[in-house]
């Protein structure tokens, strides 16, 4: 228990002074439980949003509509959300309506997971009606209630399961296991960016081998976008044996094992940022100079945040890994971080040679000095850069 705690009691202290009953839920008891870092804490109360509002300076209303408001204390951000219960849902894929209930464990009663079900109260007492410890001890992931049920009522839940498998190394309950084989065809009813929210997290969990074999063997992957109905996808999939740091570093290796599907393919069809999107073509296009351009050029391209990425896929798509320090080491040697720190400008390719008309030459030349530079064939200095350029 540390110090974001502390601050969540305080948190609770002020709802409980107003006379509503607060406790901390979801993740961050269960990642408590399992000594796990803890992000974020969400809190549960008997509080109207307005009423939240009311008691505390600073609140950000960010879901009022599911009860939802975001409280700023003491420079820690806490998610504060009414008692709800989620009733009649006909889609699969959100509930009708969000009635606010006055229990909390007709709250808990509506969460996924029974470790994911779990109150705590101000003492850091837990409040656990679904014997979440107990599955927590036992390293099961199993459904509040039946889960036949609950994955008819929100199919996305079949995803989250395979997500914490992937985070945490549990096991799928039995009959949770089967009804995702059962229900699997209610996830193509969901909306495609909260799957890929899931995906995201899964790719990159300690335990993704595990989470791949469920998703093969209850069948659910038939119903992720893109990937369901391309057997050369599925193929690659199964070959990935290691976590993924990010979507961009997923979709650049899925996009140099199967080049049909292209880069913009996966980020229409998944819904995907232009952020993911630029940097899984610059993921790409570094691999394929890997290794037979010099290692220093590739390295020098490389932004600083995508450095796990690229040592992580040089692992999967290539015959000769990189770790990252390797790369961090190469690319503090290099004489030139980037092309701004070249000694010479346009200007002064110009004047090396007055007798010349202005023209893509200029940009051309000073390409090739940052390459030379970079390999270290040419000093960073205007004298040898003038060399160079004038006598070769
Ligand atoms: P993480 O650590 O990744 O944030 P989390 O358990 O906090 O994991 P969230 O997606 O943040 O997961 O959801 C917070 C809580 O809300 C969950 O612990 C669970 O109790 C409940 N919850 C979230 N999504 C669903 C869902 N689709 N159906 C039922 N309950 C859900
Ligand atoms: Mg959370």
């Amino acid at each position: 228990i540390n110090s974001y705690f502390r601050l969540a009691q305080q948190v609770l202290l002020q709802l409980e002074k107003k006379g509503f009953q607060a406790y901390i839920v979801g993740g961050a008891v269960r990642d408590s439980i399992l000594n796990r870092k803890v992000v974020d804490i969400d809190i549960a109360t008997s509080a109207l949003p307005e009423e939240v509002q009311s008691i505390f300076s600073k609140v950000i209303p960010t879901g009022i509509q599911h009860g939802t408001v975001l409280v700023r204390y003491q420079n820690e951000s806490f998610e504060v959300t009414t008692f709800r219960t989620e009733s009649t849902y006909s889609d699969s894929r959100h509930p009708d309506n969000v009635s606010f209930v006055s229990n909390l464990k007709e709250d808990l009663a509506r969460r996924d997971f029974t470790m994911n079900a779990i109150a705590m109260n101000r003492s850091f007492d837990l409040i656990d009606p679904f014997q979440g410890q107990h599955d927590i001890e036992y390293k099961l992931i199993r459904t509040v209630g039946q889960a036949k049920e609950r994955f008819l009522e929100d199919a996305l839940r079949m995803m989250r399961a395979i997500r914490f498998q992937s985070q945490l190394g549990f096991k799928i309950e039995k009959s949770a296991f089967m009804a995702i084989e059962q229900n699997r065809q209610g996830l193509s009813k969901i909306a495609v960016e909260r799957i890929a929210a899931e995906w995201e997290k899964t790719i990159k969990g300690n335990y993704f081998n595990e989470a791949i074999k469920t998703l093969f063997s209850t069948r659910l992957y038939q119903n992720l976008p893109l990937i369901g109905n391309n057997k050369q996808l599925i193929q690659a999939i199964k070959e990935l044996h290691k976590p993924i740091p990010s979507f961009a570093a997923f979709i650049a290796y899925m996009n140099i094992s199967v080049q049909e599907i292209e880069v913009t393919d996966w980020i229409k069809e998944w819904k995907l940022s232009n952020q993911i999107k630029k940097e899984s073509k610059k993921l790409v296009q570094l691999l394929s100079q890997y290794p037979t351009e010099a290692l220093r050029w590739v390295v020098y391209q490389l932004p600083y945040h995508l450095i796990e990425d690229f040592s992580v896929l040089t692992d999967l798509c290539s015959r000769k890994t990189i770790s990252q320090q390797e790369v961090i080491k190469l690319r503090k040697s290099l004489s030139i971080q980037s092309r701004k720190e070249l000694a010479i400008d346009g200007n002064d390719v110009i004047s090396f040679f007055p007798e010349r008309n202005k023209g893509s030459w200029i940009q051309d030349l000073l390409s090739q000095v940052e390459h030379g530079v970079v390999l270290g064939k040419i000093d960073n200095t205007k004298i040898a850069i003038r060399e160079w350029l004038k006598y070769g």
